[in-house]
């Protein structure tokens, strides 16, 4: 819940959006915030964490209701993320789960997959990810090497993958593959693999010494002839998982900038605090016109960040997000929340520095921001393209 602009709601906003910001808010403030520290030693948050969730409504918001969802829209998703940062989460794989990955599942899978896996993940009882990135490969997805080969009624998938979210806890993993390996993009094809540590030939590797964001799970995964039923074929026809990704991508990129403009009011909600309640030279630090100055202008440009974010929720609650928009989204939202966490953690001065005070976790989580889900460079590449 928004302390810094108590007024202000999104154009987007129903009762039903208000009521959820309420019940997630305090849902996180008890059960996430805690357990930062805890979360961050272990590298991954509490199994039960994904159950709690689901069992408390904040999972699959947008996925249909006969699918077990919540029935409701990208606002809704929209509303759990920025409460996610409000209440200073760098460890729940939410938006991976919920906002992203079970998509490619309610667009693609068969009506039948989709009645036996979705309603498991929006209880939190299955936890999935997806498996794009490859130790030489990231941002050049058509050069993916994993390849997926047709046996019988199963494929055989082999080949490495790095930097996956969501990776201990995962049971499912959408495996992004090659089926023709002649070909570049219409070569690629996704696959739904059903996971556990007992899978012959599938390995979670290492859990990976990151910056921040120390409480996900971020690991790489080998498969090793991994025998995947060939129903589990996404959309059924080999050589669409490109035009697949593309599809589904334009919501990472949004769900991104959403975490990028609460993580940066949240920052500026903890700054004007510290900067009301720290002393030097006999008065508060909000004295110092420095300090009112840099808080002012983060204060103004968190709003014309999040009034812009709103009017990219507006879009894709009405269908209309284009692949431009949402990288305008991601890249903006990122790179503000990455400026605004620098200049907040500065007002902390040598307490900023220290991982015990919330805006030094927000400060190191920050930065992936500008990687993950495509760089800012691939975003002025994409949105280049409607010049
Ligand atoms: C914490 C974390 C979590 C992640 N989670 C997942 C996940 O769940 N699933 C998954 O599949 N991946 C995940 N990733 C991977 C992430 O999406 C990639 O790291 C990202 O897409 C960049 O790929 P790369 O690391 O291979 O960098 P590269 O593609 O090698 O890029 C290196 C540099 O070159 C630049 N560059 C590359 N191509 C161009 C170009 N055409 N024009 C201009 N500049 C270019 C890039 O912008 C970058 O600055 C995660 C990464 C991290 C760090």
């Amino acid at each position: 819940m928004s302390k810094l602009f108590p007024d202000y709601t999104p154009a987007w906003e129903t009762e039903d959006h208000r009521l959820l910001r309420e019940h997630a808010g305090t849902f996180l403030a008890k059960e996430a915030t805690p357990h930062q520290e805890a979360w961050a030693e272990q590298h991954h948050v509490d199994r039960d964490f994904w159950r709690k969730a689901g069992a408390a409504g904040l999972l699959c918001l947008d996925v249909e209701e006969q699918y077990g969802g919540g029935g409701g829209n990208f606002g809704h998703e929209a509303v759990v993320a920025h409460e996610r940062s409000m209440a200073h989460d760098t460890a729940f794989g939410f938006e991976v789960h919920s906002t992203i990955v079970s998509h490619y599942v309610a667009a693609y899978a068969s009506e039948e997959q989709k009645r036996r896996w979705l309603p498991q993940l929006a209880s939190g009882e299955k936890v999935i990810g997806i498996a794009m990135t490859e130790p030489d490969t990231g941002s050049d997805l058509q050069a993916v090497r994993t390849t997926a080969v047709r046996e019988g009624d199963h494929y055989v998938i082999n080949g490495s993958k790095t930097f996956i979210s969501n990776a201990t806890h995962a049971d499912l993993m959408v495996i992004v593959a090659k089926t023709d390996t002649s070909q570049g993009a219409r070569g690629i094809s996704l696959f739904v693999a059903e996971v556990s540590d007992d899978t012959p030939g599938f390995t979670r590797g290492r859990v990976l010494q990151k910056i921040g964001q120390h409480g996900q799970d971020t690991r790489e995964l080998s498969f090793v002839d991994v025998r995947v039923p060939a129903a589990n074929l996404l959309g059924g026809e080999e050589g669409q998982g490109f035009i697949q990704l593309m599809n589904q991508l334009p919501r990472e990129r949004l769900i991104l900038g959403v975490t990028g403009a609460g993580m940066a009011e949240a920052a500026v909600t903890e700054a004007i605090a510290y900067a009301k309640a720290r002393q030097a030279f006999g008065k508060p630090i909000l004295d110092f016109q420095n300090t009112r100055f840099v808080l002012a202008e983060c204060k103004t440009e968190v709003l014309a960040l999040r009034t812009f974010i709103d009017h990219c929720v507006q879009h894709a609650i009405d269908g209309t997000l284009d692949a431009a928009t949402a990288s305008m989204a991601k890249l903006y939202g990122t790179d503000k929340q990455v400026e605004i966490v620098d200049r907040c953690l500065q007002v902390f001065g040598g307490y900023g520095y220290m991982m015990e005070y919330p805006i030094a976790q927000m400060y190191a989580a920050a930065r992936v921001q500008k990687i993950y889900g495509g760089t800012s460079e691939i975003m002025k590449e994409l949105i280049g393209r409607s010049l």
